[in-house]
């Protein structure tokens, strides 16, 4: 597909204000740049490679003048579609400006917004430090993406979110002017907190340029418990008695039966074998229990967690050694990718619902999977309710996607009426955009709005994104392959 060349002007110039080589409009760079992990291509029209920061105040003056859209993309792992240029025009490409900095008596790291998050941890271990986010691509995004999505990640359960690890932000409005929000210190209260705005927007309030991010002192040992529970139910009531016994996990992972179903069937051999689970031939459900801290503390909490095992396990395994705890969670790691030996295509919804809801949320995936015939393999964050609900089916048959449209849509409506969110990691982007009336108000999206066209009064940046619902079952995704896909 040809590049859309809807402002052949603005471009023109824009090559000749920041030099030809920072502006590309061949077919192959902007195609790669034209969609995420949810894999629907929007073609821009150039994608730009900014060399220094004032050349992303000189885009966006140029785009505001002549009213060209601007998306900003870190490193195109997102799976809400939130860095695809729906609108087509200009896609900032900042994966080049990869610099990181560790400041090792502040426990900080300045980093430009193309770093790669597992670099940041690569450099932060030597001084005994590390970033705590860490979402399961962080082998692949960048920390501007982590922060513009406020990223959560399997640690979130003890150390929080991007949010929580976020001192200061440099970058520029969308109308162009340089900003910074907070500084590199470990209090600043001064002024109406913007950085925090800036947090979770999506691309769609500014462009981040640089961020000065908290580490954290590295656990000296961590010990990680596989737990199998004999069904869905038990094993989360399992999950709201661990939280309940005040013992912190650093990972607390759930995966239904069904799940579990699709990663044995995979792998071709059970999780745990038949005389582990005490002859029980139904598949069952898994719980994946990792601690960490020092060794005194851990051996206290491992008594108490061995007892909860006994109640709630019907087979276990455990270890404190680095290579043996990479075995323990090999299903962790490989069940998103075998859900494809349940269907061709997945719709993948990062829900989050309260402990009391629960058993609900898992039953109800269950309804929906023997009404529709389709299945629902559901696996996530068990500490603080945030799942992936999943709905398998084939792609090539137009009965199975109507179905899979109908039953998610129905998912986000019970999930709000157990009182939970629609989104707890990937943000709205386009892919939540149809269920934004369900959680928010008209008021609350109104205050919304107005936020954004204060600080972008010609909707530049990521303009569609968010706020426009897409029917984006009508676009079919491209057939490519990305390199996370392998692993
Ligand atoms: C295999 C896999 C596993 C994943 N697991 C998780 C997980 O466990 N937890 C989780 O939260 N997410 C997860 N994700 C989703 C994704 O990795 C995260 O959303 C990540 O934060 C996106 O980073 P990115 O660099 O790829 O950003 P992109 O996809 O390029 O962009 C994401 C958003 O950030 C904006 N953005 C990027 N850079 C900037 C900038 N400099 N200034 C302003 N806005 C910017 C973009 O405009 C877009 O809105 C996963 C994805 C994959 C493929």
């Amino acid at each position: 597909m040809a590049p859309l060349q809807t402002h052949p002007a603005a471009t023109q110039e824009l090559s000749k204000l920041l030099g030809p080589e920072r502006v590309f409009t061949d077919e192959a760079t902007c195609f790669a740049a034209s969609f995420d992990n949810m894999r629907l291509s929007f073609m821009p029209e150039a994608v730009i490679r900014p060399k220094v920061e004032e050349d992303i105040g000189t885009v966006l003056k140029l785009a505001n003048q002549h009213k060209v859209p601007v998306t900003v993309r870190g490193r195109g792992t997102g799976n809400a579609g939130a860095s695809s240029p729906i609108k087509g025009g200009w896609v900032i490409h900042l994966d080049h400006w990869d610099k990181i900095e560790i400041d090792p008596i502040s426990a900080m790291a300045t980093v430009q917004p193309g770093a790669i998050t597992a670099h940041i941890n690569d450099l932060a271990a030597p001084y005994g430090l590390f970033f705590p986010p860490d979402p399961s691509s962080l082998k692949y995004c960048s920390i501007g993406g982590n922060i513009a999505t406020n990223a959560g990640g399997l640690r979130a359960a003890k150390y929080g979110v991007v949010r929580d690890h976020v001192y200061a932000l440099e970058g520029f409005l969308p109308t162009g002017e340089k900003v910074k929000w907070g500084a590199p210190l470990r209090k600043f209260v001064s002024g109406i907190n913007l950085r925090d705005l800036w947090i979770g927007s999506e691309g769609t309030l500014g462009i981040i340029t640089k961020a000065t991010i908290k580490l954290v002192n590295k656990p000296l040992a961590r010990r990680t418990f596989l737990v199998a529970c004999r069904t869905d139910e038990s094993a989360l009531e399992a999950a709201a008695e661990l939280m309940g016994s005040r013992i912190n996990p650093s990972v607390f992972e759930f995966l239904d039966t069904q799940t579990v179903e699709a990663a044995e069937k995979q792998r071709g051999s059970r999780v745990f074998t038949t005389e582990e689970l005490g002859g029980i031939k139904e598949t069952c459900a898994v719980l994946l229990v990792e601690i960490d801290g020092h060794p005194a503390a851990l051996a206290d909490d491992a008594v108490k967690i061995n007892l909860w095992i006994k109640k709630f396990g019907v087979a276990s395994r455990a270890t404190d050694n680095e290579v043996e705890a990479e075995k323990l969670w090999d299903i962790r790691r490989t069940c998103s990718q075998a859900m494809y030996s349940l269907g061709n295509a997945k719709l993948n919804e990062d829900i989050v619902v309260p402990f009391k809801s629960y058993v609900a949320l898992i039953k109800y995936t269950r309804e929906v999977r023997d009404k529709i015939g389709l299945p629902t393999p559901t696996f996530g964050h068990a500490a603080d309710g945030n799942f992936h609900v999943h709905i398998m089916y084939n792609r090539d048959n137009p009965e199975d996607c109507k179905k899979a449209e109908k039953a998610i849509h129905e998912v986000m409506k019970k999930v709000v009426e157990l009182g939970g969110a629609i989104t707890g990691e990937h943000g709205i982007g386009i892919a939540k955009s149809p269920f934004l009336s369900l959680q928010h108000s008209p008021a609350e999206i109104g205050a919304m709005i107005a936020v954004k066209k204060a600080l972008d009064p010609n909707n530049i940046l990521a303009p569609g994104q968010i706020f426009e619902p897409l029917n984006v079952w009508e676009h079919r995704p491209v057939k490519v392959t990305l390199s996370w896909d392998k692993h």
